[in-house]
């Protein structure tokens, strides 16, 4: 499987991989060029950026300036990833684990817990998901995404 490292503009890229299921770390705020470079290499990452400059790495990926749907679209099409939604926190990219609807009584609003038979807690920061009203619209455009991608290779 393929893992990315997203420079600092792409922070809503690295959002939208992680709710495909895809391992994408984030630069954090101070992280400079050097480091992200180290880090890609270190971590066997591919290094995602607008920078022409940082891209000429050897594991870099120079992406346009264009609007995220696009940006992942070419990050889908160029790398070998399955996409597999609800197992990555959006928040800070650990694994999320199925758990028991019990187990989420205090944590989660009395409306969602009446509703929702199915949840989901993030193995690193303890985020608690579940498919809400937004979850719909998050998988269409996911798919939209790949039938597009699908579509321009063919
Ligand atoms: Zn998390």
């Amino acid at each position: 499987m393929t893992k990315f490292l997203l420079d600092r503009m792409l922070g809503q890229t690295a959002k939208w991989l992680r709710l495909m299921g895809i391992d994408a770390e984030y630069a954090s705020d101070g992280s400079d060029d050097d480091s992200l470079r180290k880090k890609a290499e270190r971590e066997d990452r591919i290094l995602v950026t607008r920078d022409k400059e940082l891209s000429k790495t050897e594991n870099g990926f120079l992406v346009p300036p264009v609007s995220t749907e696009e940006v992942l679209g070419k990050i889908i099409s160029e790398f070998d990833i399955e996409i597999k939604p609800l197992t990555r926190c959006s928040k800070c990219n650990s694994l999320v684990r199925s758990v028991s609807k019990e187990s989420v009584k205090d944590a989660v609003p009395d409306r969602v817990y009446s509703i929702q038979e199915d949840f989901w807690r993030c193995t690193g920061c303890g985020q608690i998901y579940w498919k809400g009203t937004h979850w719909e619209d998050i998988l269409a455009k996911i798919e939209r995404i790949c039938k597009k991608t699908d579509e321009s290779s063919r």
